[in-house]
C-alpha cells in the first residue's frame, strides 16, 4: 500500500492521462452509449485497474459540517463491517471530545466508482461517524462527562439544538483527518479493515472468500450450510470451515492426493470459476460430506484437526467406488477414534522406530512425519493416505467389495427374462425382451453383485419407480 498526499488531480493522474493518450482503450462498438461518454474519472479508474496500480491512500481534512453534508453519499455499512455498535455513553464521549478539541483517530473512507448511489463507503470509523450524525440529527443528548466544557460550562443533558451557536460552530468546524482509499479491490479493502480493527491481516481462506465465481460460491455454501462442520470440534472462526471445504474440494477434483497449499486452493477458485454446483464432482463432495456427518453424528472430540478431517474425507472418497460403505459409519468412527488415540499418545515419534517395534509403528511414524510438517503437499498427503487405507482395511476387515461390473450381459438378460416368464416381477405385466430391465435385487451400491441370481425382470415403469425410491 502506498500512502501519499497528492490530490487526485495531481501529477500522478496526469501520467495516467498521458498513458491514456498513448494507448487509448478500445471501446466495443456494441457498448451502451453511457460507456462511450464516460467521464475521464471513470476512464482513469478503469485504466488504473487494468494496469494494476494498486490501492493508494490520500489524507485530507474534513470538518464535521462537511461530514454531515455528505452523509447521504457515504455508505455507512459495507458487508465486511461487523463491529460492535456503540452505546450512548460512548457516543456522548466522542462529541464531548470534539467540544474539548481533542484529537480523534483517522477515518478511512473508500472511494467508490462513479455512477453509484454512494461516493464513499466507510472502511474504518463507522461508529465515530454514526455518533456525529446521530448527535447532529438530535437523536441523543450530551452526558455527565460534559459538565465542564471550556468556554461553555455545563452542557449535561443538552441536545445539538440546545447548544449555543458557538457550540454548534465548534462542532461544525472541528476537523477530522479523512484517509481516502483509492482503487482498492474488495480483498484489499477487507484486508485494510481487518488490519485497522483487529491488528491482523486476512488469512488465505478469507482472501478466497472475497473472490468471485462458482467455486467461491460453492465452497461458501458448504462452509456456511453443510452440517458436517458443526459436528467437528473445529471452531468456525475466520472461515475455518470454508477452508476445510476448499481442501476436500481440491482433492475431489484431482481424484486423489494433490497439493492443497494456499496457492493451489486460490488457483482452484480461478480455474473452476465455472464449476457446476449440481454437477458430478459437486454431488460427490456433498455425498461424501453427508457420510462424514453420519460418522461424526455424536461429535467426537477427536475430530478437532484439519488433517484428520481431510485425510478421512480422502479415504472415504477413494474407498467409496470400491467398497460398500453403507451402514459402516460406526466402523469408520471406531477406526478414527482408535487411530487418533494412538497418534496422540506418541510423545516422541522416534520411539516408534526403536528396536522391537513392528510395521504398524513404522506406519504411524510415517503418518506423523507427513503430518507435522508440510501437511498440504501431495507427497505427504499420499503417505498419510496409504497409512490410513492400510489401517482401515485392517480394522474394518469385512468391507464388502462392490462388484465392478454393473451391467448384465445380453446372455444373462435372456436367462433372467425367460426364468421370470417374460413378466415384470413387480407389476406382473408381460414385457418384451427389448424393453426388459434387468434389476439388481440387492442394489449395486449396497454390494449387490451382477449375477443372474441377484437379478429380476422389470418393466420400464417399475424400474424407474424403484430407482426413484
Ligand atoms: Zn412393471
Amino acid at each position: 500500500m502506498e500512502t501519499c498526499r497528492l490530490p487526485p488531480d495531481g501529477p500522478y493522474f496526469k501520467i495516467i492521462l498521458e498513458q491514456r493518450a498513448e494507448h487509448p482503450l478500445p471501446i466495443p462498438s456494441n457498448a451502451p452509449s453511457r460507456e462511450r461518454t464516460r467521464s475521464d474519472e471513470a476512464y482513469v479508474c478503469q485504466l488504473k485497474e487494468e494496469s494494476r496500480m494498486g490501492m493508494s491512500v490520500y489524507s485530507r481534512n474534513w470538518n464535521v459540517d462537511t461530514i454531515v453534508r455528505r452523509k447521504d453519499r457515504i455508505d455507512p455499512k459495507p458487508a465486511y463491517q461487523r463491529g460492535p455498535v456503540w452505546n450512548e455513553p460512548k457516543k456522548q464521549l466522542l462529541i464531548d471530545s470534539i467540544l474539548r478539541k481533542y484529537d480523534i483517530p483517522k477515518i478511512y473512507l473508500r472511494k467508490l466508482p462513479p455512477g453509484g448511489r454512494f461516493e464513499h463507503e466507510i472502511a474504518d470509523g463507522q461508529q465515530r461517524l454514526r455518533a456525529i450524525w446521530d448527535f447532529v440529527a438530535g437523536n441523543y443528548r450530551l452526558g455527565e462527562a460534559s459538565s465542564d466544557i471550556p468556554d461553555f460550562g455545563d452542557l449535561t443533558g443538552k441536545s445539538y439544538a440546545d447548544l449555543p451557536t458557538d457550540g454548534t460552530d465548534r462542532i461544525g468546524l472541528y476537523e477530522l483527518t479523512i484517509a481516502e482509499v483509492m482503487d482498492a479491490t474488495e480483498v484489499e479493502i477487507r484486508d485494510l479493515f481487518l488490519r485497522l480493527q483487529e491488528g491482523v491481516s486476512l488469512n488465505p481462506a478469507e482472501r478466497r472468500n472475497a473472490m468471485t465465481g462458482n467455486m467461491r460460491d460453492f465452497i461458501a455454501d458448504l462452509g456456511e450450510n453443510h452440517r458436517v462442520f458443526a459436528l467437528t470440534s473445529i471452531p468456525p472462526r475466520r472461515f475455518a470451515w470454508h477452508d476445510l471445504a476448499a481442501h476436500i474440494a481440491c482433492l475431489e477434483l484431482a481424484g486423489g492426493p494433490t497439493d492443497v497449499k494456499a496457492a493451489n486452493l486460490k488457483k482452484m477458485y480461478e480455474s473452476e470459476r465455472e464449476i457446476n454446483a449440481d454437477g458430478p464432482v459437486a454431488n460427490r463432495i456433498r455425498r461424501h460430506l453427508n457420510y462424514m456427518a453420519r460418522i461424526f453424528a455424536e461429535k467426537p472430540p477427536e475430530m478437532d484437526i484439519k488433517w484428520g478431517f481431510v485425510d478421512l474425507y480422502l479415504a472415504v472418497s477413494k474407498l467409496d467406488p470400491e467398497f460398500v460403505l453403507t451402514s459402516r459409519e460406526s466402523d469408520f468412527l471406531t477406526f478414527y477414534v482408535s487411530f487418533e488415540k494412538e497418534r496422540r499418545a506418541v510423545t516422541d515419534a522416534a520411539d516408534l522406530l526403536a528396536e522391537g517395534k513392528g510395521p504398524w509403528e513404522r506406519d504411524l511414524f510415517t503418518y506423523i512425519e507427513a503430518f507435522v510438517r508440510e501437511g498440504a503437499t501431495k507427497v505427504n498427503i499420499e503417505k498419510r493416505h496409504e497409512v490410513y487405507v492400510k489401517r482401515i482395511l485392517r480394522d474394518i476387515a469385512d468391507l464388502t467389495p462392490k462388484d465392478q461390473k454393473r451391467g448384465f450381459s445380453r446372455d444373462q438378460k435372456i436367462v433372467i427374462w425367460r426364468r421370470d416368464k417374460e413378466t415384470c416381477q413387480m407389476c406382473k405385466t408381460a414385457v418384451r425382451f427389448e424393453e426388459m430391465h434387468a434389476d439388481h435385487i440387492v442394489p449395486h451400491v449396497k454390494g449387490g453383485i451382477t449375477t443372474v441370481d441377484n437379478a429380476q425382470t422389470l418393466c420400464a415403469r417399475c424400474n424407474a419407480q424403484k430407482g426413484g425410491r
